[in-house]
């Protein structure tokens, strides 16, 4: 059974070229002939690891093709997600899993929406990748990720094949509550670098802004039904601001370089969701606000 990996950008191609190299079926799924033809221009992808840059020449079709898909890696921006697996579903066989490598929550529910009777599998990332030209990828931070069935099934037998390709992973019994803590750190953290232009660890001038935060979204997961994402959510948010103190926040990344970011489906989701459980979070909101107007003062996306 071989992997479709859709998305052949920082984490797909992470991903991909593991599973390539340790001997595992897998092809690429790109977005057009035009994408298709310059990869194959490139003879595969390019992995840097430590300095040392490795090309794989890993198979590869386009959206056009109609072979049927049985095991796919949803890989692209979680506001991609949506249109991506509406160009593939009717490509799935009717067994056919899907993994979704997405960060934040929402976007793995619009792909659910679409494929009733699918399998379909979200993730949660600490890896860390980027690209540093076309088809190439370079692995900037180990890390670890979590699958997980929403819906309480077994994990499947293919995690031996991420085993095989080292691809560090744990099958989580509740991966709702790992996105929702994931979500609840990324809402605390990355909007106020953005704002006042800083790394994470400079977060500390702000200590105010974000224990107010941390105390709205702790109240959010409460009112979400994820009590225990709440827990210690103050002090593990200080802690990641410590561990991560040099790092510019993934937000910041997208926004330093022009880059739409994944708003919606961060602050934006928390927001909304707050709204639907009729909690108050004026900090929540009040930053949402002021990171739309900085995104419109970027000429960004607001959503
Ligand atoms: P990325 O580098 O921007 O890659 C996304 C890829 O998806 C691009 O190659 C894009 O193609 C492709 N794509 C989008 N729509 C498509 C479509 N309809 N058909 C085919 N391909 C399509 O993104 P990323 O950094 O890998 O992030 C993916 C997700 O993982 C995000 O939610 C991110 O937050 C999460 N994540 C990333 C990291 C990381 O270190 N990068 C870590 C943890 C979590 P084009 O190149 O043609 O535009």
């Amino acid at each position: 059974m071989s992997w479709h990996v859709l998305g052949a950008g920082s984490l797909g191609s992470l991903w991909a070229c593991r599973l390539f190299r340790a001997d595992v079926q897998v092809q690429l799924v790109l977005r057009d002939p035009r994408r298709l033809t310059a990869y194959r221009q490139a003879s595969g992808l390019t992995l840097v690891e430590q300095g040392h840059s490795h090309l794989y020449p890993i198979p590869a079709s386009d959206l056009q093709d109609s072979a049927p898909i049985e095991r796919l890696l949803l890989a692209c921006k979680a506001y991609d997600a949506a249109e991506a697996i509406a160009a593939v579903a009717h490509r799935l066989t009717p067994a056919a899993e899907v993994v979704l490598l997405q960060n934040g929550l929402g976007s793995q529910d619009e792909v659910a929406q679409q494929l009733p009777g699918r399998r379909c599998l979200p993730a949660s990332s600490t890896e860390g990748a980027f690209r540093d030209g076309d088809w190439r990828v370079v692995f900037a931070g180990q890390g670890h990720t979590w699958i997980g069935d929403p819906c309480g099934a077994a994990a499947p037998a293919w995690l031996q094949e991420l085993e095989r390709s080292q691809i560090p992973h744990t099958w989580s019994a509740d991966i709702l509550a790992r996105l929702w803590r994931k979500l609840a750190f990324n809402c605390a953290i990355n909007p106020l670098t953005v704002l006042h232009g800083c790394r994470n660890g400079e977060l500390v001038r702000y200590h105010e802004q974000v224990d107010a935060l941390c105390t709205e979204l702790a109240e959010l997961l409460i009112g979400c039904g994820q009590v225990e994402a709440a827990q210690k959510l103050h002090s593990e948010v200080w802690r990641v601001i410590e561990a991560t103190a040099a790092n510019y926040s993934s937000m910041y990344q997208d926004v330093a370089a022009g880059r739409r970011t994944e708003i919606s489906y961060l602050l934006g989701y928390a927001c909304a969701a707050g709204e639907r459980a009729l909690l108050q979070l004026p900090q929540l909101k009040a930053l949402h606000q002021r990171l739309q107007e900085h995104l419109d003062g970027h000429g960004l996306p607001r959503y």
